[in-house]
């Protein structure tokens, strides 16, 4: 069976073996973040609505599910903002009534949650992924280019509103772009938050392949460590475990991602349209690729093009 709303498994450091479900074409999302591996976002919306056909969802995870898959998660993600689709909520509860055996995940930019509503709709969901990378209105534009009508306070009381009331586990990400969100006050507003927020678990991530924009750039794991420090959260060691040793982490995938960039330089787009892959698959595979020295990347005039290292 084709399916045009899942993808993967993706080997995912956090969740292990996950079965991607995309809701959104690409890329609808409520932020177009500086260092978004997908490019720019080019519809910048908040209107919510059926973007793809919730019922074929279903029927696609339906059809799935009844092979009896080894997942560790089913996650909403993709390229974009998931919580757009004003069906998420009716495939959670389908999910947790027919399938209860599967975990889900929502991997979210976390700016709609001040609707109460949307918090409702996901309270099935198993683990929360959202995204906080500024407590001040200079970083937040400058970092995540939001919809002109969401306002900063509304999103963190809306991430505290969901810490607080979710009864699955919460684990906030906070990307860390240098000389934007690491200065003393910026970190300083940072841990403010989080702490108000208190969720499960704070993660920090950084860009170590070409975002969006050329002057984003990557920060040393020593420099990681310290900034967890600043903010007071644990070890931030989960960006850097391999994702080749995860289950889902596949030789056949890797090799013709190879072969196709042995022929001729490719955009992660080209490699997903070519391969039949999503996109953020490729990626997933692209990191490891970049990061054992197998694959470099430069611009060029379609975005980032990724090319074997000689
Ligand atoms: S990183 Fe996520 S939230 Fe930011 S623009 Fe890309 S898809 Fe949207």
């Amino acid at each position: 069976m084709q399916y045009t709303y899942l993808f993967g498994p993706v080997p995912s450091r956090r969740l292990g073996a996950s079965l991607g479900v995309d809701l959104v074409p690409y890329k609808t999302c409520t932020l177009d973040c500086v260092y978004c591996e997908c490019g720019p976002t080019t519809d910048l919306t908040i209107t919510r609505k059926e973007y793809v056909p919730t019922d074929t969802v279903i029927d696609e995870l339906d059809g799935y599910l009844s092979t009896s898959p080894s997942l560790d998660f089913i996650t909403f993600s993709g390229a974009g903002e998931s919580l757009l689709h004003s069906g998420i909520g009716r495939i959670v509860a389908h999910l947790k009534e027919a399938h209860p055996d599967f975990r889900l995940a929502l991997l979210t930019n976390g700016t709609l949650f001040s609707d109460k509503a949307i918090r409702r709709e996901v309270r099935g969901v198993d683990v929360i992924l959202p995204s906080l990378d500024a407590a001040t209105l200079q970083a937040f534009s400058t970092i995540n280019r939001p919809h002109p009508s969401l306002v900063l306070d509304d999103v963190k009381k809306g991430l505290t509103a969901l810490c607080r009331e979710h009864e699955g586990e919460v684990w906030l990400e906070v990307f860390i772009v240098p000389g934007v969100n690491d200065t003393p006050e910026e970190l300083d507003a940072l841990a403010g938050a989080i702490s108000e927020m208190s969720p499960d678990m704070v993660q920090l991530n950084s860009l170590d392949r070409p975002g969006s924009e050329e002057w984003v750039e990557g920060v040393s794991e020593a420099r990681l460590r310290e900034v967890a420090h600043i903010l007071g959260i644990g070890d931030p060691i989960h960006a850097y475990v391999s994702r080749r040793h995860i289950k889902s982490y596949t030789p056949e995938a890797e090799s013709r991602i190879m072969q196709t960039l042995k022929r001729r330089p490719c955009t992660a787009r080209d490699l997903a349209d070519m391969l039949g892959l999503h996109e953020n698959e490729i990626h997933k595979y692209l990191e490891v690729l970049i990061q054992e020295g197998h694959v470099t990347s430069k611009r060029g005039t379609r975005g980032v093009y990724f090319i074997p290292s000689s």
